[in-house]
């Protein structure tokens, strides 16, 4: 029920805005994968390569949360609601415009 609400409230078409994550500020805490009514978020191990793109202080941080953060995975997906950037208590979340309203 409060998910088909949530979905009701999502104004824009899929893809004309997209979550943005900061690296540096997710903790993997999931409340991004728990509030999106579009299954856009998965939380996960970073793989070496993602570990190579941090910043030193962000490394040591994912480290510290067990090397896992959220990723966008389906972002095309995103109606733009906003509860994710609402839910995330670190603060790691913006939406930034995808690709213009056809
Ligand atoms: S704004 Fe966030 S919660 Fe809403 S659809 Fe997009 S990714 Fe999901």
């Amino acid at each position: 029920m409060a998910l088909e609400s949530s979905k009701a409230e999502c104004k824009q078409a899929a893809g004309v805005f997209a979550p943005v994550i900061d690296r540096t500020r997710c903790e993997a805490k999931e409340d991004c994968v728990e509030a999106c009514p579009y299954d856009v978020f998965e939380v996960r191990k970073l793989g070496d390569e993602d570990k190579r793109s941090l910043p030193i202080v962000a490394r040591v941080k994912a480290w510290v949360h067990g090397n896992r953060q959220a990723f966008a995975v389906r972002a095309d997906e995103c109606h733009a609601c906003g509860l994710c950037v609402i839910a995330c208590p670190e603060h790691a979340i913006k939406l930034i415009r995808a690709a213009s309203p056809a």
